[in-house]
């Protein structure tokens, strides 16, 4: 069984067949999805999605992309949500730096990412990050304020061994994406095969980056399974013992109980 960390359900792209992309994801072995807000509209969707469907869980922030609108009333209505939504959110994010788009200026992505790694801890919560050509301000945020105490993920790692490193030592995980199945991906793969196995996930970030052979495609969480495959084949171990471990840690950073606890 694997937990896709990562994945945007509440997005326009899933409206229409949501039903049969969980069935398919069940099918396909995947049995729990984070679904990850980006703003304070969609992060209340993420927990009305999570109160809906018991194999969903869900996350709650605002992205770095809409850092320089979010104001003080977003975060008082994000700690709302987390205070309402009791179990159903298990993470704070996603949140970050995205130096690759810029759609908000870097000192307020800056800013932004450091208020909600405080409000993150206020909260109690793990935080879900975002890392797009901004890996030295991302370390210098994390060692500014750190995040030991509830842990949090890289997601859609887009770094070397050497950020990888720094990350785990940081006492984080690092969250593989379907990018990590493409032929270019040289320096992911070195990842995927190093990173120690108690510190690794896997996600979709569905709808975006769907793994080889659907590259180009709208991602779903079913295909979850192409991307942990081939990590498994990478680091030589089988698909079984890859996804016992992902979904492992994947539980012990967002404190989510087995189904069958309940
Ligand atoms: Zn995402």
């Amino acid at each position: 069984m694997l937990i896709d960390s990562h994945c945007h359900l509440d997005m326009d792209d899933y409206t229409d067949d949501l039903d049969a992309i969980l069935a398919r994801a069940k099918a396909a072995g995947v049995s729990q999805i984070i679904t990850v807000g980006i703003d304070l509209d969609s992060s209340r969707q993420a927990l009305a999605l999570a109160r809906k469907y018991s194999m969903l869980k869900a996350a709650v922030g605002i992205h770095p992309h809409d850092s320089v609108h979010a104001s003080d009333s977003d975060w008082d209505g994000l700690l709302n949500l987390v205070a309402e939504g009791g179990d159903a959110i298990v993470a704070w994010g996603e949140i970050g730096l995205d130096y690759a788009k810029d759609y908000s200026p870097r000192p307020i992505q800056r800013r932004q990412f450091a208020r909600q790694l405080e409000l993150a801890a206020e909260a109690r919560l793990p935080v879900i990050i975002h890392d797009r050509e901004a890996h030295s301000d991302i370390l210098a945020a994390l060692l500014a304020n750190p995040v030991r105490q509830h842990g949090g993920v890289l997601h859609c790692f887009s770094g070397d061994w050497l950020l990888a490193k720094k990350v785990v030592d940081l006492g984080l995980y690092v969250s593989l994406s379907g990018v990590v199945t493409f032929k270019n991906a040289a320096a992911l793969q070195e990842v995927a095969v190093k990173v120690p196995l108690d510190r690794l996930l896997v996600e979709t970030d569905g709808p975006f980056l769907a793994p080889h052979p659907y590259r180009g495609k709208r991602n779903e969480p079913a295909w979850l399974v192409k991307t942990a495959e081939h990590i498994a084949r990478l680091r030589g171990i089988s698909l079984a013992e890859l996804a016992a471990a992902t979904t492992a840690n994947t539980r012990r950073l967002f404190a989510i109980e087995h189904e069958k606890d309940k």
